[in-house]
């Protein structure tokens, strides 16, 4: 054997004899053998006439690792009878066919797609099984740790008893020797398991209680570490293994060891890539409901206000009743396109620093209510929860959507837990997952013990629109839970069990602010909106907005309330009437983005000519934001869809604020 050393050995002879002088004569058939060329010489030692066979050897990358040699001692040769003869053959020819497999599992595992290496690896035990007459092939993996191993690939010959459903998750500390071997990158080679060590009892008794006789385990090293191992049991009868064998079964485990790393590497790759995709796909579907959401609101909007209206100025009880019905039924619609709002994030959040529990606390009531008498409901919150900030609607309509798929889910009953913790995001977490950041963290944790869902279902879960429920169910729970808690650069993680239940984590970022200079209250009292106390005084409100119906309601409920009105279908149409027909507004109530010219150029022309006040209406979140910027504060921002007592609030607020604060001149901005 031409080893790496460059030494040269007698490996299959009993005659162990070093031929290191020979290096030196031989190297031009080993350069040959190496380049592919098997070579044989003759040549003569102290009288004796011996034959030297070389041929090349391939390492997994099909380069020549070294170059086997056999050397025959032709004049003892000459005398072998037929069976010695007979011997030497059938090793040198298990030798080559031995090699050639190698090779061949070289070049096959080169080519391997990731996700069929554990099919080759399987295909590949059996070969080697079979080839080296063994019972059993397999390979153990060792878990990132380094604490645990599982086996993860079996052959058996027929006739052996698998094993490999009884060896999973195995400690390594409970086989310590064998262990300590393995991690020292040694193989381990009993012919015959009682033979190993006294300090290896344990793994005799576990070896001997599987019946084997022989065993041989071969490490499988990663670049820097011990990932496992490939073992190999004979059962029926002992075995030991020729030293060339070993070699080329390490040759084997590097080709192993290889494909599985890069097998992971791709899995890890395909998975962050499937996460992308399915970010990104939610994203355009969040983002085409929530376009559709944003109309259908400002529709329902004029529906609800016309209703609010009718329903002052019908005197029949009747119609009264059929018109409240219509309102509380357009009032459910609005809530429902609310869901698809905050789900395409079109929807303005305030968010405050809150403590989650007096969130949980408050709709204990509510839940009580939501889940029935069937379902017990535990809240478990942890004392010193670390403050977060979220808007309050959104983290309730969190924790009310998760409750009521646990509810669906317990159609039997069964227990609804809702816990809060501390938690910290670690690094290796962080890195699993494209959008998750280490840190600290409040976890909301929500777990049932309902139906459960199939990895098919739990993979859709947080698709918008998806739902298994038939006609009970919009699909929009969870779409709405993601977003929001995106929204609050937040994470979810879903784990499900069929039949055995569900558990949602939330993980909501820990807020650095401290709670009491940013608590809002809970539940600020809804001002009681005495549309009265927002009455006009005859005031002058110019009112600019392309979209009909909207505009003549938006005047009709300013006329109601006292103001005068006069209404411009366009930017344009607004500046004629202040410039041509000397129109003198209080006040110019104008949408942000219209065709011609924004809200905000349009209020720049009128202060030029007099006008004091502005109050900006927009439905859609990136024109309040970019305005915010510009305003200071929401003063002058009404967010449509709106209520009729919301607009006339907004109004009053701004016909009563200092006039130089209407400005939209970036440089009244500190
Ligand atoms: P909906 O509840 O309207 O069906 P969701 O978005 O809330 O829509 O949920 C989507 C689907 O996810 C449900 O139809 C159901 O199949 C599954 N699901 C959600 N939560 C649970 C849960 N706690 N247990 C079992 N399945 C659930
Ligand atoms: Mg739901």
């Amino acid at each position: 054997m031409w080893s790496e050393q460059g030494e040269l050995r007698w490996t299959t002879s009993s005659d162990t004899e070093h031929l290191g002088s020979l290096t030196a004569r031989f190297a031009p058939y080993i350069a040959q053998a190496r380049a592919g060329h098997s070579q044989s010489v003759t040549f003569d030692r102290d009288g004796q006439q011996l034959e030297v066979y070389f041929t090349a050897l391939h390492a997994p990358d099909g380069n020549p690792a070294g170059v086997a040699s056999v050397i025959l001692n032709i004049a003892e040769h000459r005398q072998l009878d037929a069976a010695e003869h007979q011997e030497i053959e059938n090793t040198l020819r298990h030798r080559l066919a031995f090699q050639d497999i190698i090779t061949r599992l070289s070049t096959q595992f080169a080519s391997v797609l990731a996700t069929q290496v554990d099919e080759a690896l399987q295909a590949a035990l059996g070969v080697l099984g079979s080839f080296t007459q063994v019972d059993r092939v397999y390979i153990f993996r060792f878990s990132a740790d380094g604490m645990a191993m599982d086996n993860t690939h079996e052959w058996c010959a027929e006739g052996i008893e698998p094993q490999i459903d009884n060896l999973q998750g195995l400690t390594l500390e409970s086989m310590p020797w064998l262990s300590a071997r393995l991690r020292h990158r040694e193989i381990v080679n009993a012919a015959d398991i009682f033979e190993l060590p006294d300090e290896a009892a344990t793994e005799k008794e576990v070896l001997a209680a599987q019946d084997i006789q022989s065993v041989l385990l071969i490490p499988l090293i990663d670049e820097s570490s011990v990932v496992g191992f490939i073992g190999f049991d004979s059962v029926r009868r002992a075995k030991s293994w020729p030293e060339e064998d070993i070699v080329l079964l390490r040759i084997a485990g590097e080709i192993f060891v290889r494909a599985i790393q890069r097998a992971l590497a791709e899995r890890d790759k395909r998975q962050l890539e499937a996460q992308l995709v399915q970010a990104r796909s939610m994203e355009s579907l969040a983002r085409l409901a929530g376009g559709v959401a944003h109309d259908f609101n400002n529709l329902l909007a004029i529906i609800l206000n016309y209703a609010k209206i009718l329903e002052r100025e019908l005197s029949e009880p009747d119609h009264r009743t059929m018109v409240r019905e219509l309102f509380a039924t357009a009032k459910r619609a609005a809530d429902l396109t609310r869901q698809l709002l905050l789900m395409g994030r079109r929807d303005v959040v305030t968010p405050v620093v809150l403590n989650l529990n007096e969130v949980i606390q408050s709709l204990d009531h509510l839940l009580h209510q939501m889940v029935g008498e069937r379902i017990e409901l535990q809240c478990v919150l942890a004392r010193d929860l670390a403050p977060t900030k979220v808007g309050i609607p959104q983290i309730e309509q969190v924790i009310v959507n998760l409750a009521i798929n646990a509810r669906d889910a317990m159609p039997q009953g069964g227990v609804l837990t809702i816990a809060t913790s501390n938690e910290t995001i670690d690094q290796a977490y962080a890195l699993r997952y494209i959008d998750v950041n280490q840190g600290e963290y409040v976890r909301l944790q929500v777990s049932d013990t309902g139906v459960g869902m199939t990895p098919e279902v739990a993979s859709r879960a947080f698709e918008p629109f998806f739902s298994t429920k038939g006609d009970a169910g919009t699909g929009l729970g969870l779409s709405t839970v993601h977003g929001i808690v995106k929204q609050a650069g937040g994470h979810i993680e879903l784990n499900s069990q069929l039949g055995r239940g569900t558990t949602m984590d939330i993980y909501l970022p820990v807020a650095s602010a401290t709670l009491e200079s940013q608590q809002a209250p809970l539940h600020p009292e809804e001002d009681a909106a005495q549309s009265t106390s927002y009455r006009g005084n005859g005031e002058l409100i110019l009112v600019v907005e392309d979209a009909a119906p909207l505009r003549r309601l938006v005047c009709r409920m300013l006329e109601k309330a006292g103001y005068q009105v006069v209404e411009a279908i366009s930017p344009d149409d607004a500046i004629v009437l202040v410039e041509q027909h000397g129109v003198r507004a209080d006040l110019l109530l104008t949408d942000v983005i219209m065709p011609q010219m924004s809200g905000p150029d349009l209020a720049q022309r009128l202060m030029s000519q007099g006008l004091a006040h502005v109050l900006y209406m927009s439905g859609y979140e990136a024109a309040m934001v970019a305005l915010r910027g510009v305003l200071q504060d929401d003063q002058h921002l009404l967010q449509k869809p709106f209520l009729e007592e919301e607009l006339l609030r907004a109004v009053k607020r701004a016909l009563t604020d200092a006039p130089e604060r209407s400005s939209t001149s970036p440089n009244t901005t500190h």
